[in-house]
């Protein structure tokens, strides 16, 4: 998935079904089969191929993995109004966040092309046996705003399998935690602070205890390039085909599970500060904390109610 990955669990309570060695092996075998379904960065994933393939009378096989990840993305694209959009994928390419390398950005008359393209509903979807089918041989699938939170919450099934209870799972900031710290305390989490240089300056804007729960950052700080003193993000507006431009720099949300936390944090990085804040207000299920920055770019935060505050020190 193009970064890194940490499991933490608390091992008095695992009844040794395994060795650790043979759990850890579990884990990256599980994280392979998930790439070799959904990644754009294998050629030979099927993700890949459904992109490649021409063929409009053709059904992809898909696996339970892959099954998964197309449904909840359906229903997140359906409830957000389409600004997480699946289909993303050739409009991702061509402003460089894909598999492909473009020389330039694209111009205007591009982008319009593309956005014809740009259109989950090109894609068919059957139950049994689980598969899919293009309707336009240009549409390509992009899972890459969900896939990690997936991969998250995987891992957390795969260890609840072997009887834990209590742990925190993360793979590139997505985070799930069940159970608590082998201390009694919850699992303490930090959220980052947005800055131009992450490498040089990585600094924790909050810390939060979490609880039985996904969390998902998506932030315009890390992934980009500048074009004309512009910030060029990897996440696009599906409506104009642009990259979302905004004055959100990230938005960090909690869900039951990091799947679904994963695409709502993209997607309300696409509806900006009010709207976004707007939607999650209106969700039960959903919190959402949002850093951005005001006229005088100065660092200011948003958070819907029920977002935890900053944890004692
Ligand atoms: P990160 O990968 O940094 O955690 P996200 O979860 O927001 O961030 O995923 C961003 C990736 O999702 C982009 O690199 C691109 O491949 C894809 N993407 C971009 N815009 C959208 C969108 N509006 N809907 C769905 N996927 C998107
Ligand atoms: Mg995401």
């Amino acid at each position: 998935m193009g970064t890194t990955y940490q499991v933490t669990y608390v091992s008095a309570e695992w009844r040794a079904t395994a060795p650790r060695q043979q759990l850890a092996k579990a884990i990256e075998d599980l994280l392979v089969e998930i790439n070799q379904s959904m990644s754009t960065f294998i050629e030979s994933s099927t993700i890949s191929q459904i992109n490649a393939a021409t063929d409009l009378e053709k059904w992809h096989p898909v696996d339970r993995h892959f099954q998964a990840v197309l449904q909840r993305s359906r229903e997140v694209y359906e409830d957000t109004n389409h600004a997480f959009n699946p289909a993303v994928g050739p409009l991702v390419n061509a402003w460089g966040f894909g598999p492909e390398n473009p020389e330039a950005f694209p111009d205007e008359a591009a982008v319009h092309a593309l956005l014809a393209v740009v259109n989950f509903d090109s894609f068919e979807f059957r139950e049994s046996p689980p598969s899919v089918r293009k309707h336009i041989a240009e549409a390509k699938l992009d899972f890459s705003a969900i896939a990690k939170g997936y991969g998250v919450d995987a891992i957390g099934t795969l260890l609840e399998e072997h009887g834990i209870q209590n742990y925190l799972v993360e793979i590139g900031g997505e985070v799930r935690s069940r159970g608590r710290h082998a201390n009694g305390h919850p699992w303490r989490i930090g959220i980052e602070k947005p800055a131009e240089n992450v490498v040089a300056d990585r600094t924790i804007q909050m810390v939060i205890e979490l609880e039985n729960s996904g969390l998902a950052t998506s932030g315009t700080y890390r992934n980009y390039e500048m074009k004309d003193g512009k910030r060029i993000a990897h996440i696009i507006d599906p409506a104009t085909g642009y990259p979302a431009q905004n004055s959100l720099l990230s938005v960090s949300v909690m869900a039951g599970d990091t799947m679904t936390a994963d695409a709502y944090a993209t997607a309300l990085m696409v509806m900006g500060l009010d709207e976004g804040l707007r939607f999650v207000e209106a969700r039960k299920d959903l919190n959402a904390y949002f850093i951005a920055t005001d006229e005088s770019k100065k660092l200011v935060e948003k958070r819907s109610a029920g977002f935890p505050s900053a944890a004692n020190e």
